[in-house]
């Protein structure tokens, strides 16, 4: 089946390795037609100071021209140049100009910060442990991303990783379905594509994003869904990407949308 990865990361950002040319080297090695180019949005100084966890604003045009020169050289995969940008609600202190992120043909719309505190940084693991934090952190982190899914004036295409708070493997001490009902319809009402993102196998959750029972609710609420292999390093460019349709078929879903460098979304059928 035609294999896709809507969700990648370069050495451009500090935390993840490899450069563009290596990412589509593998990409096209795995028989993939499509590869989104996703690096982090910079994010303020005050946020991210050391440029750890996004890409340092003084890089992003580069990183613009090398993806735009490995399209030129390899247009049998179709390349998108992609970024995954930050929710932070309230906390925004960035000032977008006018195109800053038009020069982005996909925009990934993510939730790794509530409150400025972020819950997934291995670092900051130790605060999941203090009692009923959890609670607190799975409610928070709902209600951030149903604003950031259901706001139409927001830039995103697609929503990322929509369950990244379990990563550490901390779930609440309440039933979720509610929250995930929620999210469902939030993201419908915005007509934003979700993804399946592979990475969450390799985490301490030990399965994908989203869980069985909120892509379920997605694919109930008419959901489009892409797949995602999040990679950090070229060779998981194309990391379980097949097991991410499976996980889809399983839902209820029968077809893949891939979002297209011109803004057009196209079918996989799952089969
Ligand atoms: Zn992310
Ligand atoms: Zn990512």
């Amino acid at each position: 089946m035609e294999l896709i990865n809507t969700h990648c990361h370069t050495g451009y950002n500090g935390h993840a390795e490899g450069a563009v040319e290596e990412y589509v080297a593998h990409a096209l090695e795995a028989g993939l037609t499509t590869l989104a180019f996703t690096d982090h949005y910079p994010l303020s100084h005050a946020m991210d100071p050391t440029a750890y966890v996004s890409v340092p604003i003084e890089k992003v045009d580069t990183y613009i021209e090398d993806v735009l020169a490995a399209r030129l050289a390899h247009p049998e995969l179709e390349i998108i140049v992609g970024c995954e940008l930050d929710y932070l609600g309230a906390d925004e202190d960035r000032v977008f100009a006018p195109g800053d992120l038009e020069r982005f043909e996909l925009i990934l719309g993510s939730v790794h910060y509530v409150d400025k505190w972020p819950f997934d940084d291995p670092a900051q693991r130790g605060k999941w442990e203090e009692p009923g934090m959890a609670d607190c952190i799975w409610r928070r982190y709902f209600e951030l991303w149903c604003e950031a899914a259901s706001d139409k004036a927001l830039p995103y295409h697609v929503m990322s990783h929509p369950d990244l708070a379990k990563k550490f493997n901390h779930y609440p001490s309440f039933d979720l379905a509610p929250l995930y009902r929620e999210a469902a319809e939030a993201v419908a009402s915005s007509g934003r594509m979700i993804e399946v993102n592979t990475s969450g196998t390799y985490y301490a959750c030990a399965e994908m994003f989203p869980a069985p029972a909120l892509l379920r609710e997605f694919c109930r609420a008419g959901v489009p869904c892409t797949v995602g292999a999040d990679s950090h390093a070229p060779v998981n460019v194309a990391r379980d990407i097949e097991r991410g349709y499976r996980l889809m078929y399983e839902a209820g879903y029968r077809v893949v949308t891939v979002p297209t460098a011109s803004g057009d979304r196209r079918t996989i059928t799952i089969c």
